[in-house]
């Protein structure tokens, strides 16, 4: 991978500090939650995640992050990483283990400009938040094929791609090995290493790619973010009506206004 540049940077940690991540690009989706099973997760009212794909998260802290993996009666195991001295979550992978992480919103360090795209579960969301005229909702699970920008569903795909082609280099490296042993021949390998396997091979071109999306990406966000803050300044400079007042959402929500 080319290091000729800094990536811009998208950090994010625990509670205590000993763990921290980074981002290597921009999201494919944020969405939150609404659904009883993460109010309990979280001990919140709703929850918002980030997702990601999992080659592009990086542990950067004094702690990696604890890894805990639960089997699932149908489907792929579920990994949660947590802060092993604090005990924050701090991603989960999802469905779409283990190609992609959702990240819990409230651990980026900068999550105002990761606002969800969609609100899921609307049917279960505590009637006290007000959610923004013209936000996006849907009752239930919602799909990702319907929801999700078609630039991101192309890297989900590029994803599974590099999940696939990394297992086919595992298994050529296991029947080299076994080869080389019956032959007790030449011991060096002549498929990837286990740390070659883990790193994404990406070129110079792929990498400039990546870093003009991710900009642009995170460009839209703020350019959305700016928009909103406008739009809430106005309605305070406007509104001197002592009736209504603004308050803020939790973790990723907009700035909601509502009257008293
Ligand atoms: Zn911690
Ligand atoms: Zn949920």
């Amino acid at each position: 991978m080319s290091k000729s540049k800094p990536f811009p940077a998208i950090h994010g940690g625990c509670y205590c500090g000993s763990t921290r991540y980074r981002l290597e690009t921009a999201p494919l989706f944020c969405h939150a939650c609404h659904c009883q099973d993460c109010n309990k997760q979280t001990g919140s009212v709703f929850a918002c995640f980030t997702t990601i794909e999992t080659d592009f998260i990086s542990s950067i802290g004094a702690t990696p992050p604890k890894i805990v993996t639960t089997p699932q009666p149908a489907g792929f195991p579920r990994h949660e990483a947590s802060c092993g001295k604090c005990g924050t979550r701090l991603w989960t992978s999802g469905d779409r283990a283990p190609v992609t992480v959702d990240i819990t919103t409230g651990t980026l360090d900068l999550p105002e400009i990761m606002a969800p795209d969609l609100h899921s579960f609307i049917e279960s969301k505590v009637s006290w938040i007000i959610l923004p005229e013209g936000t996006k909702t849907c009752k239930g699970q919602f799909d990702y094929k319907e929801h999700w920008p078609r630039s991101s569903l192309k890297r989900l795909d590029a994803a599974f791609q590099r999940a696939k082609a990394r297992q086919q280099a595992a298994k050529a490296a296991i029947s080299a090995q076994d080869s080389e042993e019956e032959k007790e021949a030449d011991k060096t390998p002549t498929a990837q290493t286990p740390d070659e396997k883990d790193a994404v091979v990406e070129d110079d071109e792929e990498f400039e790619r990546r870093f003009r999306e991710t900009e642009i990406a995170l460009q839209q966000r703020l350019e959305k973010l700016t928009l909103r803050l406008n739009e809430n300044e106005k309605v305070q400079g406007d509104d001197l009506r002592p009736e209504t007042t603004t308050a803020i959402g939790g973790s990723g929500m907009r700035r909601t206004s509502y009257i008293v």
